[in-house]
């Protein structure tokens, strides 16, 4: 187990309880708030080695539910590209790929079976992607994609990148400020850090759920954000927000009105439990 004793953001050593919630396998994991900075995370958490476990599970089983071989076919790609396609209009994608010169180099850092990578290598990318599940890396090299197994931390790359993204990533880091830190060094001039994450804080759906919230998921989830405490991280790294949004409610029943009218609203107003955000290194 680690300590997560002085926040990342702020350096306090002050923290609020909580509450504590069971993982999985029924180990309990205190939530607790920064009094500094309002940042939230796990107070403990299992190391990088530990935690492989209680990824194991989950994921395995969901890879099976799915079928890694229609992974890149039919309608589970389908579903995958329309989400990537919302999220990167929202963000201000395809004019920032229009502005860029032929050789466009990218980044998926926690890639997952590459579905993003290969997205961009479909639209004439050098697109490349690294995570820390051998499965899901062999089905990416299998696919013939450029994606590598490892630590973001360990790596050197010999080129700088237009465009480093994060989707649905940054919860799970023990260290997403030397991730930030990193990927603003690895970075070209100009080019754009896209960040996809869970959102706590302001006027947020997520307040109907209280602990049962469907991001709480412990210990996989490490930190929590809000747009401020994101904001200001990224900041410290150097970066500069170009792009804020917020979507998703779960309110209701997938399909119902309740929920369409939810998604909306979540959307509209800036009150959704999911955020996407774009950062330039100017
Ligand atoms: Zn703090």
């Amino acid at each position: 187990m680690i300590s997560n004793k002085k926040c990342i953001i702020c350096g306090s050593e002050r923290q609020r309880f909580i509450f504590g919630k069971e993982s999985g396998s029924g180990d309990v994991f205190n939530l607790v708030m920064c009094s500094g900075c309002g940042l939230m995370f796990l107070e403990e958490v299992p190391d990088e080695k530990e935690i492989e476990k209680y990824y194991t599970g989950i994921y395995f089983s969901k890879r099976t539910d799915r079928g890694y071989n229609n992974y890149f076919s039919g309608d589970v790609r389908d579903e995958i590209e329309r989400v990537f396609k919302l999220n990167l209009e929202d963000l201000g994608f395809f004019d920032f790929e229009k502005s860029l010169n032929e050789k466009k180099r990218s980044l998926d850092i926690g890639c997952a079976a590459g579905y993003f990578v290969n997205y961009l290598k479909e639209r004439g990318w050098e697109s490349k992607g690294i995570d820390i599940s051998r499965d899901c890396v062999q089905f990416a090299v299998d696919n013939r994609l450029n994606v590598e197994f490892g630590n973001y931390l360990e790596f050197n790359f010999s080129q700088k990148f237009d465009l480093i993204t994060l989707w649905a990533t940054i919860e799970h880091l023990h260290h997403p400020e030397l991730v930030l830190e990193k990927a603003y060094a690895d970075l070209k001039k100009g080019g754009m850090l896209y960040i996809s994450t869970c959102r706590v804080g302001g006027i947020n759906f997520m307040n109907l759920f209280g602990s049962s919230w469907r991001f709480f998921n412990f210990p996989e989830h490490i930190y929590f954000f809000s747009y401020r405490t994101l904001k200001t991280l990224l900041n410290k790294s150097g970066f500069t927000i170009s792009g804020y949004k917020t979507y998703g409610s779960n309110v209701g029943v997938s399909g119902s009105f309740l929920r369409k009218f939810a998604d909306y609203s979540a959307k509209k107003f800036y009150m959704g439990d999911m955020m996407i955000v774009a950062a330039e290194k100017i």
